[in-house]
């Protein structure tokens, strides 16, 4: 068995040596001159690999089932079959549901400037033209989602995020009484990059919660709804359902792709909302574009047939990437378990373990193992602003090195964990 003492419990003596002797452990994984990357969230090689078949579709037969010429102009709402998949699989209605271009992000940029410049479909007035507009941000969070709303200079407040979604005493507090509040990000499905899932009690809580703004909206990104890391993945839940219960149709505004189905830089987005918020997005969208890349919609129809050749599909992926994310749970395990200095989440699905680490040596651990040649993500990007506060959290993403890859990558991981947890301690 690793000693896998805990670093509280060490003697002044015991607690130098310790550190001498980590150390000399990180000394021979610098000499090693690596160059890893566990940055970002990207599928492997291996696993765009599985979409391949995409490259020599659609072929000459151009037309979808309706007869539609996807080589030309128009269908804003992207084609009916493919739609009619993906409303299966996130539980959307098909006429609720768009297909667009390769990028939800863009679709997300655009929601909340459409929202600046023209107002919702229940805005008193543009967001633009109110004093303050603040979103809440459940952190540790999506880095590019509160990239979003910064670069518009959008205040983002922090809410706690637990492992079935954020901390509802405190939304429900802050939305109840700041007007300004016009909206939540959310990665309801194993989120970035703690791998929360949503429960149906904090979704209901989510879309029925009274809110001091008319125009409240959830940006309900549902990125990961089918990648599980488990044969029995989450269900989607029925958010437009469940909001429309509630009497709140036009809160959630919900998004996903197949980025991380097929090709992360050539695959199709989604949209759902209500039908009201349909109407307003493709009212602005209409403007930008005179339809999306149905060509691309057509191959990916053909690529997988119905929703159980998306399900199929996902199987392979998980075949890939259930074995790295195991190895990351059992060199944490092995290496920092019982040491006092680090927690870590489990996640089911999705891209992304969350490693938290003694508070204050975040940035001390990801610059150690920077120049021991391991490239993490910046410490704090997964809070807004880049700043954790506790400069605590870590986000890793073993998902496009190999196996060996992650395995030295993470051992390095852990060795940095634990030198800069004796480091504080002797400081
Ligand atoms: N949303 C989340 C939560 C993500 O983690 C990512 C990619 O990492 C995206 C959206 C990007 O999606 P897309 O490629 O459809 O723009």
């Amino acid at each position: 068995m690793p000693s896998q003492i805990a670093i509280e419990s060490l003697s002044p003596d015991e607690l130098v040596a310790e550190h001498a002797s980590l150390s000399a452990r990180y000394a021979d994984l610098t000499a090693k001159n690596l160059t890893l990357d566990l940055t970002r969230g990207k599928p492997s090689p291996e696993q765009l690999d599985l979409a391949n078949g995409l490259l020599t579709l659609p072929g000459e037969d151009f037309r979808d089932g309706t007869g539609l010429d996807t080589r030309n102009y128009g269908g804003l709402d992207g084609l009916p079959e493919l739609r009619a998949i993906f409303s299966e699989l996130l539980n959307i209605p098909v006429g609720n549901l768009l297909a667009g271009n390769n990028a939800s992000l863009e679709i997300m940029h655009d929601l909340v400037v459409f929202a600046l410049l023209h107002g919702t479909p229940d805005s008193e007035r543009p967001w633009s033209a109110e004093p303050v507009v603040k979103f809440l941000a459940p952190s540790p969070g999506y880095d590019r989602h509160f990239a979003i709303t910064e670069s518009f200079g959008i205040e983002m407040i922090p809410v706690p995020l637990n492992d079935d979604g954020p901390d509802m005493d405190v939304v429900r507090e802050l939305v109840a009484n700041d007007a300004a509040i016009k909206g939540i990000w959310t990665v309801p499905t194993y989120a970035n990059p703690t791998g929360a899932v949503y429960s149906e009690e904090i979704t209901r809580a989510l879309v029925s919660m009274p809110t001091a703004a008319p125009d409240f909206r959830i940006i309900w990104d549902n990125a990961y709804a089918v990648h599980a890391l488990v044969e029995q993945g989450a269900p989607a839940l029925d958010v437009l359902g469940l909001a429309a219960e509630a009497g709140n149709p036009n809160r959630p505004l919900a998004l996903a792709s197949t980025s991380k189905i097929t090709f992360a830089g050539a695959g199709v987005s989604f949209f759902g909302a209500s039908s009201e918020n349909i109407a307003w997005y493709q009212k602005h969208y209409g403007i930008k574009s005179i339809g999306p890349d149905k060509v691309n919609q057509l191959r990916h129809l053909r690529f997988f047939g119905d929703a159980d050749g998306v399900r199929a599909h996902m199987a392979k992926h998980r075949e890939i990437l259930a074995p790295k994310f195991a190895l990351v749970q059992e060199i944490l395990t092995e290496r920092l378990d019982g040491t006092g200095v680090a927690t870590w989440t489990r996640p089911e699905g999705g891209y992304f373990v969350s490693l938290d680490v003694v508070p204050g040596t975040a940035r001390r651990v990801v610059q150690l193992a920077r120049e021991a040649g391991i490239s993490l993500t910046a410490a704090g990007c997964a809070f807004p602003y880049g700043t954790d506060p506790e400069d605590a959290n870590i986000r890793l993403a073993p998902s496009f090195p190999s196996l060996d890859d992650v395995r030295t990558s993470m051992d390095g991981v852990a060795t940095c964990v634990l030198l800069a947890a004796t480091e504080a301690r002797l400081a």
